[in-house]
C-alpha cells in the first residue's frame, strides 16, 4: 500500500504545503487589512472628536458672548439668541460624550456638561434677574464667575481635543506598524514558497529520476543476456517495488532456462538411449537365442558359463526393453477394453510360475474393466507385484485391491514390506533408480509412463499395515461408468 502511493504522498506533501503557505499568506493579509481598517476607523472617528471640541469651545464662547449682550442691552431681548447658543451647546457636548473613549475622556466630557450647566444656572437665576432690577454690582460679581466658568470649559474642551489627538497619533503609529509587519510577513512568505515548490521538485525528481536510471542500466544489462543482473534501486518506494519483481522475474526466467537446458539435454539423452537401445535389441536377441540353444546341447562347466552368459543377455534385453517402452508412446487405437482382476490373476500366476513369488502370499480384490492396452497394463502390473513381492520377501504378503469410485479405476498394490525409505520417494520414478544389486531401475519409471499414456496416473504411499502401496489409477471406460450410473439409479 504504502509503496504504491509513496510518490503521491510526497507530492500531496509538497504541494499541501505549498497551499498552507498561500493560506497563511492570505490569512496574514487579510487579518492586517482587518486590523488597519479598524485603526483608520478610529483615527477618523477621533478627528471627529478635535473637531466637536474646537467647535465646542466657539459654541461655549457664543454662549458667553450672547450672555453679555444681555448684559449690554439690559433687557429680556436677546434671552432666545442665548437660548439657542446653550442649545448648540449641549447638543455639542452629547456628540462628544459617544465619541469619548476610556474614563479620563468621559470625565472631562461630564466636567464640560458640568460646567456648562452652572454657566446657564450663573446666567438664569443671577445675571438675567440682576440686569432686569438694574443691579449693577450683582452683574458684575457674577458676570466675573461666569467668566471665570468659561475659562474652565474652555480649558476642557482643549484637554479633550489634545486626548483625541494623541490618540489619532497612537492608532496611525499602529496602522505603519502593523502595514510594516504585515509586508514582512508576507514577503517572508512568498519568498519561501518558491523555495518549497524547489525542494519539493528536486527531492520528487531525484526519487524519481535516480531510480529510472538504475532500473534503465539493470534492464540493458538483463537485455545484453546478464540474468544474474540483479537491480538495486534507491527511491521512490514504487520503483523499489518494481526492481523487486524485475529481480523476481530474472530469477524465474533463470531458473525456466536450467531447467530447459537440462530437459533438451534429457531428451538428447533420451534420443541417444532409444536410438542405441533399438540398434542392439536384435544384436541381443540372437545372443539370448543361441546361449540358450548352445546351454541344452552343453554339459558341466560349460552349461554353467552359458548360463550365466543367458543371464547376464536377458538382463540387458530386459534394460534395452524398458528404454524402449520409455521412448515409445501407447498408440491410441490400440486401446481395448481390459479386465483388470483377470489381468492381475494373470500376472500372479505367471509370477509364481517363475518363482518369483516364493513364500509370498498374494491376493486380489475387487474387479473392474477400463479402456486401454491390455499388455502395457499387464507390464504396469507384473512391475507392481513383483516390485512388492521382492519388497514383502518370503513370509510377506501382498494385496492387490481393485476399486472403483467417481469416474475413475484405482489398482492399489499393498504389501507388508519396510516401506519406501524416505531419502528414495522423491527419486522412486527416475529412470535407472534403484536399490536392488539386479535391478534396472527402470520398472517404476515405464509404469508411470504407461499410466501417464492412458490418462491415468502412478503414486507411491504407504500401506496401512506400514508397508508401501503403489496406487495406478486409470480412467474408469465409458461404457463402465454408463453401466454403474444405471446401477446407482435403479438402487436409489
Ligand atoms: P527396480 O525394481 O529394477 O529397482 P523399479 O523402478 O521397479 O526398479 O523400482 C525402483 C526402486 O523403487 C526400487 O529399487 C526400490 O528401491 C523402490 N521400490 C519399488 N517398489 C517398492 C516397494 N514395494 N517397497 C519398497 N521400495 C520399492
Amino acid at each position: 500500500m504504502l509503496e504504491r502511493y509513496g510518490t503521491a504522498k510526497r507530492l500531496g506533501l509538497g504541494l499541501g504545503a505549498l497551499v498552507l503557505l498561500l493560506v497563511a499568506a492570505s490569512a496574514a493579509a487579510i487579518v492586517a487589512s482587518a486590523r488597519i481598517h479598524r485603526s483608520l476607523a478610529e483615527t477618523v472617528r477621533r478627528e471627529e472628536g478635535v473637531r466637536l471640541s474646537l467647535e465646542l469651545a466657539s459654541a461655549v464662547r457664543d454662549q458667553y458672548a450672547h450672555q453679555a449682550h444681555t448684559i449690554i442691552i439690559g433687557d429680556e431681548s436677546h434671552l432666545r439668541f442665548y437660548a439657542e447658543a446653550h442649545a448648540n451647546v449641549l447638543g455639542l457636548t452629547a456628540r462628544l460624550r459617544r465619541i469619548a473613549g476610556g474614563e479620563e475622556e468621559q470625565r472631562l466630557v461630564d466636567g464640560i456638561e458640568a460646567e456648562s450647566g452652572a454657566l446657564d444656572r450663573i446666567f438664569r437665576q443671577s445675571i438675567v434677574p440682576a440686569v432686569l432690577r438694574g443691579d449693577r454690582t450683582t452683574v458684575q460679581e457674577e458676570h466675573g464667575r461666569a467668566q471665570v466658568v468659561v475659562t474652565r470649559i474652555q480649558d476642557l474642551t482643549r484637554e479633550l481635543g489634545a486626548r483625541f489627538q494623541a490618540r489619532i497619533e497612537v492608532a496611525r503609529d499602529e496602522a505603519a506598524r502593523i502595514e510594516r509587519h504585515t509586508l514582512w510577513v508576507l514577503v517572508a512568505l512568498l519568498l519561501a514558497a518558491p523555495l518549497i515548490a524547489l525542494g519539493v521538485s528536486l527531492a520528487i525528481a531525484r526519487s524519481i529520476a535516480t531510480p529510472v536510471a538504475q532500473l534503465t542500466a539493470g534492464a540493458a544489462r538483463i537485455a545484453a543476456g546478464d540474468l544474474e543482473a540483479r537491480i538495486e534501486v534507491t527511491g521512490a518506494p514504487e520503483l523499489v517495488a518494481l526492481a523487486q519483481r524485475w529481480n523476481a522475474m530474472t530469477a524465474a526466467l533463470r531458473n525456466h532456462q536450467e531447467q530447459l537446458v537440462r530437459s533438451e539435454k534429457l531428451a538428447g539423452i533420451g534420443r541417444l538411449a532409444a536410438g542405441v537401445a533399438h540398434e542392439i535389441d536384435n544384436p541381443l536377441g540372437v545372443i539370448l537365442g543361441y546361449a540358450k540353444l548352445l546351454r541344452k546341447r552343453a554339459e558341466g562347466p560349460l552349461a554353467e558359463d552359458l548360463l550365466v552368459i543367458e543371464e547376464e543377455a536377458l538382463r540387458a534385453k530386459e534394460i534395452v526393453d524398458g528404454l524402449l517402452d520409455l521412448s515409445r508412446p501407447i498408440p491410441a487405437p490400440n486401446r481395448e477394453p481390459v479386465d483388470l482382476r483377470g489381468v492381475a490373476e494373470d500376472v500372479i500366476a505367471r509370477l509364481r510360475e517363475a518363482r518369483l513369488l516364493e513364500a509370498v502370499a498374494v491376493e486380489v480384490q475387487g474387479t473392474a474393466r477400463v479402456l486401454g492396452h491390455p499388455g502395457k497394463l499387464r507390464q504396469v502390473l507384473v512391475n507392481l507385484v513383483r516390485n512388492a513381492a521382492e519388497a514383502a520377501g518370503p513370509g510377506g504378503a501382498v494385496e492387490v485391491r481393485i476399486e472403483e469410485r467417481g469416474g475413475a479405476v484405482e489398482v492399489a498394490v499393498d504389501d507388508s514390506g519396510p516401506g519406501i525409505p524416505p531419502a528414495a520417494r522423491a527419486k522412486l520414478f527416475e529412470p535407472f533408480f534403484t536399490t536392488k544389486p539386479q535391478g534396472t531401475g527402470l520398472g517404476l519409471s515405464v509404469s508411470r509412463a504407461i499410466a501417464r499414456a492412458h490418462g491415468g496416473e502412478l503414486s507411491a504411499g504407504e500401506a496401512p499395515g506400514g508397508g508401501a502401496r503403489f496406487a495406478l489409477t486409470l480412467p474408469a471406460s465409458p461404457v463402465d461408468r454408463a453401466r454403474g450410473d444405471r446401477a446407482s439409479g435403479e438402487a436409489a
